[in-house]
């Protein structure tokens, strides 16, 4: 049985993502430590980014995501 565009590796990506930008959500800009926290995360989050990107093109054995057209 066909279980439609569902993709766990692309949920578990998005979710990751959407878990960092919360975090950074929560990180006030005007304490120091912060800004630290703040490019860590946003560091992870462009990583992510890259590794979603590429396996939307072809993250399936080298063919693209059947998910994709799905992502936010
Ligand atoms: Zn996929």
């Amino acid at each position: 049985m066909e279980s439609g565009n569902k993709c766990r590796v692309k949920d578990r990506l998005v979710n990751q993502l959407i878990a960092l930008n919360d975090k950074l959500n929560t990180l006030s800009p005007a304490l120091l430590h912060s800004q630290q926290a703040r490019t860590e995360v946003q560091e992870r989050r462009e990583s992510l980014y890259v590794e979603l990107k590429r396996h939307r093109a072809k993250g399936h054995k080298g063919k693209p995501c059947p998910a994709a057209q799905h992502l936010p």
